[in-house]
């Protein structure tokens, strides 16, 4: 049994997701204890439980300590099934956090998987839908990773009510990713406006479009549950995208949403990293399951050299990280395949 000390790093529960993922590929049981202890609320959050139980479904786990403010959870799997799921995660948790829990599973099972999860699809602290489809699906499938990925109706803080959907294919052909470069690019820029007045993307769209210089511009008014607004700017380079957003909520001003995402793209663009550095916590996985590769990208953070230890704990890979010219390169190399 492989014992995790979850207040360790950066404590939060992507060491949860990343346990969860790697116990069921492969198939050694793990105990987490100290959840989230250094948080506001520790423990088991509703959407940690929806990744655990999520987990629990495709490996048919054994599980104990499976309940909102557990801090320590023990998890055992027992195979990986693949076929249809449906999770929910409740609330407005996020529905991409319990995708990434399930997808690396799912890959490696002997059939292909259609998995529907409802929650949220633009969550702060969460990878919002269209950088899992813009950015980060994108970059996997170069590592050979066939996801189809579709949103039936989309959730914003606080309601949630969001609906998405993945079919996921047995990852047959490895490719190492090599991601050095970032080629020229062009600027894009969406604004979420649910049910609040048009005027709410039309200043948050004028801002970003004068800040950025960027002309391809255009708000969607999706339907659904709540009163709910999140801005994407997309930065679409010859081997990379990155996509910031910034979400609105009650009392806090449209122009406030349009600045956060402008002070972010910028960052960005100044940086002339190809991979953000959200990016870079979540390439790690793919990379260490699959042929391995490097990025270049900005210092990592804590999600990312925590993570980097969590894998450590499950396979057999080197992770390392060096400076270079005022960026940083993360190699990722399996040890056998
Ligand atoms: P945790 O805080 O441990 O639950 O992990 C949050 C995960 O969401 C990490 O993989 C982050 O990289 C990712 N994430 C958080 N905010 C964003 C964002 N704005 N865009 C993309 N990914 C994000």
């Amino acid at each position: 049994m492989i014992e995790i000390d979850g207040s360790e790093g950066e404590g939060g529960g992507q060491v949860l997701r990343t346990s969860l993922a790697l116990s069921v590929i492969t198939r050694q049981p793990f105990r987490l204890f100290n959840i989230r202890a250094g948080r506001e609320k520790p423990g088991l959050g509703q959407q940690h439980l929806a990744c655990v139980r999520a987990a629990q479904q495709v490996s048919n786990a054994a599980v104990t300590g499976d309940e909102i403010g557990s801090r320590d959870l023990a998890f055992a799997p027992q195979g990986i099934y693949p076929g249809k799921h449906r999770f929910s995660v409740g609330s407005a948790g996020s529905a991409s956090l319990v995708l990434q829990t399930v997808l690396y599973p799912l890959l490696h099972a002997a059939g292909e998987s259609h998995v529907s999860i409802e929650g949220g699809t633009h969550n702060a602290w969460a990878p919002p839908l269209d950088f899992l489809q813009h950015a980060f699906l994108p970059l996997v499938g170069r590592a050979g990773i066939q996801m189809d990925l579709w949103a039936e109706r989309l959730g914003f803080f606080p309601a949630g009510g969001g609906e998405i959907h993945a079919r996921i294919q047995p990852w047959a052909v490895r490719e190492r990713l090599k991601l050095h470069e970032r080629g020229s690019v062009t600027l894009a820029a969406v604004a979420y406006v649910a049910n609040l007045p048009e005027n709410v993307g039309e200043r948050e769209l004028g801002i970003i479009g004068r800040a950025l210089n960027v002309s391809d511009l255009r708000q969607e008014r999706p339907g659904g549950l709540g009163p709910g607004n999140a801005v994407c700017v997309f930065a679409r380079g010859g081997h990379a995208t990155e996509v910031v957003t910034a979400f609105g909520k009650r009392g806090k001003a449209a122009e406030t949403v349009a600045k956060e995402a402008v002070r972010e793209m910028k960052a960005y663009l100044k940086s002339g990293a190809p991979v953000g550095e959200y990016l870079a916590d979540q390439l790690l996985l793919p990379l260490a399951l699959g042929a391995g590769g490097s990025f270049i990208t900005l210092k990592p953070t804590l999600h990312t050299t925590t993570n980097m230890a969590t894998i450590g704990r499950f396979v057999d890979v080197e992770i390392d990280v060096a400076e270079h010219q005022g960026l940083w390169c993360v190699t990722v190399a399996p040890k056998e395949k």
